[in-house]
Parts: C-alpha cells; sequence; structure tokens
C-alpha cells in the first residue's frame, strides 16, 4: 500500500512523498531540495528514490542537492537531455519498482505541456506533473496542443478511483474557469464549496479522485454537448473533434481568464 504525502514548495507547488511504512521514501518533482530535506529530517525517513515528470525547473531544481545528500539516489524521468542527474531513464511501456518501495509503477508518455513529457500510475495514483491540474490542465509549452488533448483522453480512461496527485494548487482558479464553461453545473458549485472550504483551512485540493475530475473539469469533459457549444461560441466555428474542442478551450483560459 502506497501512502501518499503532498510537501508544499515554493507558493503553489506540491512535491508528492511515496512511502510504504518503512523508513523509505521517494518524492516525485523535488524543485526544491529544502522542503524535502526539512520532512525527512522531521520524520526520520530515507530518500532512496526520485521521480521527474519533465524538466521544468520547478520540478527538478532540488536534484543536485539531493543527490549529494544521498550518493545512492536512484532518479527515474523520461529520456529528455535537459534533465541531468537522471539514473534511469524510462519511456512507456516501461513498469518500474522505485528503488526503496515495492509498489510498480507503469510510465505513460503524456507529451503536451512539454514534448517529453511522462506520468506515473501504481496501487491507484497517478502522478501527472503539469498534465492534468485538479479542474484544469497543464498549458503547452514545448509540445502541442494535439498531444496534450490525446495524453488526457489517456488519463481519462484509467479507473474512475484513481487518485490524482497535481504538481500545483490551482483548483480554485481552475474551478473559476470552468465555471465559465459549465456555468449550470450542480457538481461544479458543489466543488467550489468543497475546496474553498479546504483553501480556507489551509488543507491541499490534492488529490482528487479521477470520477471527480470527469464530472468537473472541462478538459476532461471534450466530448459533452454543453462543453462543445461553450468552446464553439468562444471559437466562432463548429468543432467536430475532441481534440478542436480541447484547443479552444485551452485558448480560450490562455487568452481569456489566465
Ligand atoms: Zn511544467
Amino acid at each position: 500500500m502506497l501512502d501518499i504525502h503532498p510537501i508544499p514548495a515554493f507558493s503553489d507547488n506540491y512535491i508528492w512523498l511515496l512511502t510504504e511504512g518503512t523508513k523509505n521514501a521517494v518524492v516525485v518533482d523535488p524543485g526544491d531540495a529544502d522542503p524535502v530535506l526539512e520532512h525527512l529530517r522531521c520524520t526520520g525517513l530515507r530518500l532512496t528514490a526520485v521521480l521527474i515528470t519533465h524538466h521544468h525547473y520547478d520540478h527538478t531544481g532540488g536534484l543536485d542537492e539531493l543527490a549529494a545528500a544521498y550518493p545512492e539516489l536512484r532518479v527515474y524521468g523520461p529520456r529528455d537531455s535537459r534533465i541531468p542527474g537522471l539514473t534511469d531513464q524510462v519511456g512507456e511501456g516501461d513498469s518500474i519498482q522505485p528503488s526503496g518501495l515495492t509498489t510498480r509503477l507503469d510510465v505513460m508518455e503524456v507529451p503536451g505541456h512539454t514534448s517529453s513529457h511522462i506520468a506515473f500510475v501504481g496501487d491507484g495514483k497517478l502522478f501527472c506533473g503539469d498534465t492534468l491540474f485538479a479542474a484544469g490542465c497543464g498549458r503547452v509549452f514545448d509540445g502541442t496542443f494535439e498531444q496534450l488533448s490525446h495524453s488526457l483522453e489517456r488519463i481519462a480512461a484509467l479507473p474512475a478511483d484513481t487518485l490524482c496527485c497535481c504538481a500545483h494548487e490551482y483548483t480554485l482558479a481552475n474551478l473559476g474557469f470552468a465555471k465559465w464553461v459549465e456555468p449550470q453545473s450542480k457538481a461544479l458549485t458543489e466543488r467550489i464549496d468543497t475546496d474553498t472550504q479546504l483553501r480556507q483551512a489551509s488543507k491541499p485540493t490534492v488529490p482528487s479522485s479521477l470520477a471527480l475530475e470527469l464530472s468537473t473539469n472541462p478538459f476532461l469533459r471534450t466530448q459533452d454537448p454543453g462543453v462543445i457549444a461553450a468552446a464553439e461560441n468562444f471559437a466562432g466555428k463548429r468543432l467536430s473533434t475532441p481534440s478542436e474542442v480541447f484547443t479552444a478551450l485551452r485558448r480560450w483560459k490562455d487568452e481569456k481568464y489566465d
């Protein structure tokens, strides 16, 4: 059984900590080493491995310092020369057992936010970096809109009880945009209430279940008639594929909301 715990970093990042009831710990996307080292010191845990989803500095910036503190550290990440310090390059179809854990994690290639973005999924948990956010998704940097749309479709096909371990606390802002897309949604109104209370209590809104994302995240709802109509209204034309609907939604949020 994999236990998960979000370590806050910077202003709105989460570094996910994975443990299994032993002294061994794994972290995902340590953009900053300091909060990780502090957490390990307080809990008496030993870092055995790091998982990296993509090359952005707020996900990798702590790697050097963690590798210096733990010389045996294994670092798993995508095949991308922009990420120095990996010990294990992994891709689609790989199944890894991170050093120090017994749980196996499958690697999914989920390009779009970046061209080489990967996600790790196992024991009902998805570590999705900046691909999927609670009630939203990542921006398109050096991937393409079509890639991100396809990657999100693959994530949407995972079991509905999968817990989505997102890398940022963007939920309330994302829900505001979701409400633009589906102003009549009761599921959204309920989620806004719940997540607003969590934030007022300084608690994270993640992980969220994939089932909740499927009912409230517009970027996973590109086949819903109401979402399609809202996207077409923004685009000013008919949109015939989920990828076209996704692209219109992402551009709408980029240009008018963020
Ligand atoms: Zn990123």
